[in-house]
């Protein structure tokens, strides 16, 4: 029997045989889906938690947030406002749609990336984009795919708060000029620069969050999800639980 796009990606996930995505059953397992029953709007009014990181009183912010898209891409490509970029080849601007739904946020660069200036494209590029196809999505098409900080942490460390912080604006003017409905953050190291909060992953999926006003989910990190097999299935989950989500989205808008 030839197999479909999304048995082979689910067979990539490591889900089969257990997941089908079937009509209106897109709530996710467990803890999550009990939360999710409730109609994922409601519960997104009574969150207001999580508030957005540090604003940067200075200019520069500011000068960051007057940049239309060219702009923007150029002062990205030219930055030397962190140590980063002292060890970058390429930055790695971000990718896809302008006007996405749909925004998927990750850490930063790592060896792939810096090489080819694109987010996600080396192994854990290959997990997204079938996590993507697996809920009718492709990179380019409503969605959109940035990273936390736009330059490689040497030896594919964790970027240090300062680097985050001082990569931040580019992704809050990024996210300005996208204006897109549903941001899913990617691993603990974007969830929590993203949601300004020390929580764990596992403690935050299944609800949604806000980032300056537009709806945040969580998730696990596709590199993360190749070294841990379990927790594909979580991610699984936290994807239907997304698409649920930009429905409601999308219908409250129409
Ligand atoms: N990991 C990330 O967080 N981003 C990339 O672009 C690639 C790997
Ligand atoms: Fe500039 Fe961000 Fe690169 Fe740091 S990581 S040099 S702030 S573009």
């Amino acid at each position: 029997m030839v197999k479909t796009r999304r048995e082979l990606m689910l067979e990539e996930m490591g889900l089969t045989p257990v997941w089908r995505l079937r009509g209106p059953a897109l709530a996710p397992e467990g803890d999550a889906a009990a939360r999710a029953e409730n109609g994922v709007l409601d519960e997104a009014s009574k969150i207001s938690g999580n508030r957005s990181p540090v604003t940067d009183s200075g200019d520069r912010r500011a000068e960051i947030m007057g940049l239309d898209w060219v702009a923007l891409k150029g002062r990205v490509a030219s930055c030397t406002d962190c140590a980063l970029h002292q060890k970058r080849n390429k930055t790695v601007f971000g990718v896809g749609d302008e006007n996405a739904d749909w925004l998927f946020v990750g850490e930063g660069p790592g060896a792939d990336e810096d090489a080819q200036g694109e987010p996600f494209v080396g192994q854990a590029g290959r997990l997204l984009d079938n996590m993507l196809a697996a809920i009718q999505l492709r990179r380019g098409q409503n969605v959109y795919i940035a990273n936390c900080v736009k330059c490689r942490p040497p030896g594919n460390r964790n970027p240090e708060p300062g680097e985050l912080h001082a990569c931040e604006p580019y992704l809050q003017r990024q996210i300005e000029l996208i204006q897109p409905k549903l941001i899913v953050a990617l691993g603990r190291v974007a969830v929590q620069n993203l949601l300004a909060t020390d929580a764990s992953i596992s403690s935050l999926r299944g609800r949604i969050h806000q980032y300056r006003g537009i709806a945040l989910i969580v998730t696990y990190h596709p590199a993360y999800l190749l070294r841990s097999l379990p927790d594909k299935a979580k991610a699984w989950a936290d994807l239907c639980f997304a698409v649920r989500v930009m429905g409601d989205l999308q219908n409250r808008e129409s």
